[in-house]
């Protein structure tokens, strides 16, 4: 490991000095193998980047039953089975709650297999996400006071969150990661540099499918003051 994500503040719990490794904000394994070089690296420390491994590997395991992704047939054959195999408890879970329902795809209602999903492990993994991106893209760890909110694309939330996209910014980032695997949107405010509105839009139209059936895949983000996250999670949900 080189010495440029050692000793460095982590991007996520933001203790000085704590890194041990350089962690990549988006998984590499939620890419092709092809798609995995160029990714943002972030320092983090061992607890952080455990952490996050867990949120991301639930995700990695779950997410390719119910993706449009072209080659998600073959993913679920060749890779998602192999990942069960290293994971019972999931597994287990995963059976437990398995079932088939009808989903409308290209037009026409198909079969489809479905699973139980936990979004909050899904909203959890992409807060963290734009902490390492604000550090990978400004450079700057948001304050102790700040804190970050990200949920899936909603009716009532769609609006309230294109609003700010909408607004003129200090900063703005637009990327497309993984040959379309991930897009992103970052906007930064111009007198607040911890207030920032991200927009991610996840394998080109992927069906997440979960207790509450949600079947987009953007996720929307902010991070903010403690005290307006707190407002809005208790108005956005
Ligand atoms: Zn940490």
């Amino acid at each position: 490991m080189s010495k440029q994500f050692k000793n460095k503040t982590c991007a996520y719990c933001t203790t000085p000095n704590s890194s041990t490794t350089g962690d990549h904000v988006f998984a590499r394994e939620f890419f092709d193998e092809k798609h995995r070089h160029n990714l943002p690296k972030v320092p983090a420390c061992e607890r952080c980047n455990n952490e996050k491994s867990k949120l991301e590997h639930y995700l990695t395991t779950v997410l390719p039953f119910a993706s449009r992704m072209k080659d998600a047939e073959s993913d679920l054959r060749q890779n998602v089975a192999r990942r069960l195999r290293r994971n019972h408890k999931l597994d287990r879970s995963l059976a437990s709650g398995m079932e088939f329902r009808q989903v409308e795809r290209d037009g026409t209602l198909k079969k489809q297999m479905t699973l139980p999903f936990d979004g909050s492990k899904y909203h959890e993994l992409f807060a963290l996400m734009v902490r390492g991106l604000i550090v990978h893209h400004w450079n700057l760890h948001l304050p102790t006071d700040y804190d970050v909110f990200a949920t899936t694309a909603t009716k009532s939330g769609e609006g309230f969150f294109e609003n700010y996209l909408g607004l003129y910014a200090e900063q703005q980032i637009s990327t497309i990661l993984g040959d379309g695997m991930f897009q992103y949107i970052g906007k930064q405010a111009v007198n607040d540099h911890g207030f920032s509105v991200w927009k991610f839009t996840f394998a080109g139209g992927a069906q997440v499918l979960g207790d509450d059936y949600l079947s987009s895949s953007v996720i929307y983000a902010m991070s903010a003051k403690k005290e307006i996250i707190e407002h809005l999670c208790s108005h956005v949900r």
